[in-house]
Order: C-alpha cells, then structure tokens, then sequence
C-alpha cells in the first residue's frame, strides 16, 4: 500500500498520549483496517487492527469513537464561529510536538482586526491531555474546528465486517445495559455462545454476576452513589446508549444514562444521565445548559433539564434491569448539537420555550394539588 493512495480525512485519538492525530484508514484483505498516519508514514508506524480482534459491541463502540472527521483551521476572517462554549480541538502546550487534545472556549477576547490577521485571544478549558482541567490562552492558530458527521466510510464498512462476525458467533447474546462483568467473558471460551439466561426479570439461581436475585431486588446490596440530572422533553423511543454515545463524544464523559417509560398520552418522556463524580456531572450539565446550543433528536425535539439541580443519591446499579430492551439503537433517533444563529436552532428554542410555559402550567397545578391534598388530610 502506497501511502500517496491514503485519504487523510480523519483524525485518531490515541491510546497512548489521548492526543488526536490526523490519519487515514485502507482496508485490507476485506477482515484488517490499517490506520496510517499523516505525519509518520513509515509503515512501522501504522496501527493494524483486524475484525478477529473484537468480540463484543462494546469494543466496536470504544473503536468507533477513536475515528472523527479531521478538524479544520479557521480562516482569521471567520474568528467569530469560534465562540464561547464551542467545544474545539487545539494544539497542546506541553511541548514541541502538534498534538491536539480537545477545550471548551470559556471566554474570548474579541479585538478589531483585518480579515486577513485575527488577533483575538481565546481563553480554553481543556477537556483532556497534559493541561486537562485548566484554562489557557490561545491563538486563532492554534484552534481547529471540530467536525461533527459521518466518519470515513472505510471505518463504518469495518465495524459492519467486525458486527456481522459477533452476530454469526453470538446468536443468542442480548444486548442490555448491565455494567459490563469482566468474569462473564473469561470464564468462557472465545469459540464458546454467551447467554446471559437470568438477565431479565427471573429470580431463580441468578448469582453469576456474584448478587442474589433477591438482595438486588429488595436494593439491600450494590448500592452506589450517584450524581444524576433528570431530563425531560426526550424523545419516547430514544435509546440510553444512544445518549451515553453522544454525551461521551460531546464531553468526553462516560456516563450512564435511562429513558423511562412514558404516558400513552405524552408525546416525549424523561431520562437520567448518571455519573459517579459530581465534577463530571458539572461538565455534562454546562455542556446540557450552554445558552449557545440546543440538544435535539432528529426530529428537531430539543432536551430539557426538568430542574436546574445536580442532585445525588445511592442506587441500586441493577436498575437497569428495569430498562426497557432496546434490541439496537436506531439511527433514525440521532442526537445533535444545534449551534445559536441557525434555523435549527430557532426552530429548537421555540419548541423549547413551548414546552417550559407547558411545564410552568404543570407545576402550578402541582402546587394546587399539594394545597388541596393537605386540606383533605387536616380535616379528617
Ligand atoms: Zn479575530
């Protein structure tokens, strides 16, 4: 393979430093994907990764999201799209090296200038990589604009390949939101069908997750503390993996996250989006509340925090027992960003507006119900 026939179009975090490099992918042999690397071509330097190297959709989802589009330079004319609360990919400061980690713009310091030299200063907080956690200055230089679309349909055909040959191995596996146990997986063989029997609902001989059946019920067990947010406004059908996948591509995050069931009447339903550490549930809530953008569903349906709280509490992780099954997420109930000054947007924020007015009303009437159901038990 000539590395002159390789379409750099996209970009590759690194298990290694966490910094995204720009590469491109051939696929090889119809069952290997080879990720070369724009700024070290030499072949020794490429990362092989073959289908027989998978074995869950976990793993696939991990690979997935290793690939993005490449990020783009913004042109000193257009310093403006790189507003506050923009999440961007910037040049690390550490070192020599051009590593790009990615920042949230907190602040920028707007100056007058020529379209041909911007000389505005951004101030970044760093998402991840050496200056995690901290806030930097930066050039218009050192920022690209991060690419949110399909990746290299290489990549996709790969995965396809990868999720064929687990479908073929593992007929009977069902997918469910049960924390990961790493003993399912190494007790039994590679060439052996893992089923999962008492997974949903049965409370015979369930001990092989190492719980009872009836301690995880009864909540006595496995309780852990969580910091969550509710949501409301989502989509009936939208799938937790669904939002788990986009809240950790958006902040790099990785929470849990549940869709409750839903009246027949209401046209959207709630959701909770869990973490085990308030500091990230701050970041995941920023990210929900960023006055500069709107989370919504394809349809145009956009998220809404039911309460402007971060709150905590123990439970049980088997809750998620309770979670309706969703056999795969649909691609039909994709979940974007839409940025302020859009049409997108517009439209968004007006359904949002809608449905706040419609939830005032709701809490008002709460109140009342509160009043007059004390007033029965008073009097008697
Ligand atoms: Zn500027």
């Amino acid at each position: 393979m000539t590395s002159h026939s390789v379409n750099y179009n996209l970009e590759d975090r690194s298990t290694k430093d966490d910094a995204w490099y720009k590469c491109g992918v051939v696929l090889e042999h119809e069952n290997r994907l080879r990720v070369k690397f724009k700024n070290l071509v030499q072949p020794s330097n490429d990362e092989v990764f073959s289908v027989s190297d998978f074995s869950s959709n976990d793993e696939i989802d991990i690979f997935r999201r290793r690939f993005r589009p490449e990020s783009e330079p913004v042109g000193e004319d257009e310093c403006r799209k790189v507003a506050e609360g923009v999440m961007v990919s910037a040049v690390g400061l550490d070192d020599k090296q051009l590593r790009y980690f990615d920042a949230i713009v907190d602040a920028v310091c707007h100056k007058e200038h020529t379209p041909k030299k911007c000389l505005c200063t951004y101030f970044l907080y760093w998402q991840h990589g050496p200056e995690e956690g901290i806030i930097t200055e930066a050039n218009l230089d050192d920022i690209h604009l991060i690419k949110h679309g399909p990746v290299d349909p290489t990549v996709v055909n790969f995965t396809k390949l990868i999720k064929e040959k687990i479908k073929v191995k593992s007929a009977s596996f069902e997918f469910t939101l049960i924390p990961k146990n790493t003993n399912i997986s190494k007790d039994t063989s590679s060439n052996e069908t893992i089923t999962r029997p008492q997974e949903i609902g049965s409370a015979g001989n369930g001990s092989h997750v190492g719980l009872s059946a009836g301690k995880e019920l009864e909540g006595e067990k496995e309780t852990k503390p969580y910091h969550y947010i509710i949501l409301e406004n989502l989509e009936k059908d939208l799938c937790p993996l669904l939002m788990t996948d986009f809240i950790r591509e958006q902040t790099l995050i990785t929470a849990q996250a549940y869709v409750f069931p839903s009246l027949l009447l209401e046209t959207y339903t709630r959701g909770v989006i869990m973490v085990d550490d308030e500091t990230k549930l701050k970041k995941i809530y920023e990210f929900i509340n960023n006055p500069n953008q709107l989370i919504v569903s394809s349809s145009g349906r956009p998220w809404v925090l039911a309460e402007d709280e971060l709150r905590n509490g123990a439970f049980n992780t088997n809750l998620q027992r309770f979670q309706p099954k969703y056999k795969s997420c649909s691609t039909k109930n994709d979940l974007m960003v839409v940025r302020l000054g859009t049409e997108e947007y517009a439209k968004a924020k007006e359904l949002k507006d809608l449905y706040l007015m419609f939830r005032n009303h709701l809490n008002g009437l709460l109140k009342r119900l509160v009043m007059e159901e004390e007033k029965i038990t008073r009097a008697h």
